[in-house]
């Protein structure tokens, strides 16, 4: 836990990283008084539609939910054919958004990457990176990335080429999963939404459930990412994600009514205009819709979820199906959020990408203006 009850927040690694936020003691008592009753459900439920872009499963950490990296000698990378490929797949599915997942920095223990990336010519992961984005702006995609902790430099090295970005804060409590010799900070993390929020980049971010936070932790976390998002206006969303079981993690689940009362403690603890998503392939999103849950998240018609392997994508059908049962409207969504496109937050690369007179343009247009995707039509009539 990150405090006692009672005492001032203090979140580790804030300090070395100056990260300079104060959590008023009144207002992590009113949060943790909420529960599900106290928050209205949303007037309507928006996806985006997405393939997953694993660009290498190298991390220089070991969080001990996770199943997504590899260690040293056996991380995959992925060269930029295989990016080409995966993006023009999603491009004909109609997909909007290429969806480049990390670990975090690799570090130098991984020198098979490093020298992989030389013979293509990068210094570094983000350097390539910001190849892959302009891949998926060429085959016809809206890059949306998620580096992991992010230095300033290494932000601004691929923000113009991203749609938007994100990255978990996950919690700000030091709990065990994220220990080892090598742990992340929520610090550093909380560094990094602030970075992309000087930098003007729309951001997702969220919360992790279940990995030994307790309920302060929770109602911290998302009065951390609300106090970052008044400063810079950039945070789209915030996911409430539920760990789950799987080959590195035995430690359970969050119940259905931990999760029911954290999503209604986000919805609550978030301004209107920041989106509460639960992603809908870790839970029975039937459950918790009613709990102020706006964004059934990124899906994708072609790709794997390759973070959490052993549970796949729900397909569109299921979606509608959950936005039917709550009486909502399902709407798609770009990977930026219109908000942002209207405030001409996007990139000259970006913004030239959802104006383009092409097919591609038309698409982005169609599912931001209408929430309606060309895609469906075709599928629709057969073709
Ligand atoms: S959760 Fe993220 S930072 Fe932690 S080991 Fe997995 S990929 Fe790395």
């Amino acid at each position: 836990m990150s405090v006692e009850r009672g005492r001032p927040t203090v979140i580790p690694g804030a300090d070395e990283y100056d990260v300079d936020i104060s959590i008023p003691e009144a207002a992590v008592e009113r949060l943790l008084s909420v529960g599900a009753a106290d928050v209205a459900a949303a007037d309507e439920l928006t996806f985006a539609r997405n393939v997953f872009v694993p660009l290498t499963t190298a991390c220089r950490y070991t969080c001990t939910y996770c199943t997504y990296y590899d260690p040293p000698g056996q991380a995959s990378l992925m060269p930029p054919e295989e990016v080409r490929d995966v993006v023009a797949t999603g491009a004909d599915a109609g997909c909007t958004e290429a969806l480049f997942t990390f670990g975090d920095d690799p570090d130098d223990r991984y020198d098979a990457v490093y020298d992989q990336l030389a013979e293509w010519g990068h210094d570094s992961i983000h350097e390539y990176l910001r190849e892959a984005c302009e891949i998926a702006l060429d085959e016809g995609l809206l890059p949306h990335s998620n580096p992991g902790d992010q230095t300033r430099e290494q932000l601004a090295t691929v923000a113009d080429v991203n749609a938007s970005m994100g990255v978990m804060l996950e919690t700000t409590a030091d709990v065990r999963a994220h220990g080892g010799p090598r742990a992340k900070s929520p610090g550093q993390r909380l560094h990094t939404i602030r970075t992309a929020g000087e930098l003007g980049v729309p951001f997702t971010t969220g919360i992790l459930v279940g990995i030994g936070e307790g309920w302060r932790d929770r109602a911290e976390s998302i009065l951390a990412i609300r106090e970052l998002h008044d400063r810079y206006d950039h945070v789209q969303e915030v996911i409430v994600q539920p760990v789950r079981e799987n080959d590195r993690w035995r430690e359970g689940a969050p119940d259905l009514g931990t999760l029911r009362r954290t999503v209604a403690m986000a919805r609550a603890g978030l301004p209107p205009e920041v989106s509460v998503q639960v992603p809908p392939n870790l839970a029975d999103v039937r459950e918790v819709v009613d709990c102020g849950v706006d964004d059934l998240g990124g899906v994708s018609p072609v790709t794997d979820d390759h973070v959490n392997p052993d549970y796949a994508w729900p397909a569109l059908e299921h979606l509608q199906a959950v936005a039917d049962d709550a009486g909502a409207p399902l709407r798609e969504r770009l990977p930026v959020y219109e908000r942002h496109v209207a405030a001409g937050r996007c990139s000259d690369r970006v913004a030239a990408a959802i104006d383009a007179p092409d097919a591609h343009g038309r698409r982005f247009r169609a599912v931001l203006e209408r929430g309606e995707n060309p895609a469906d039509r075709r599928a629709s009539v057969g073709d």
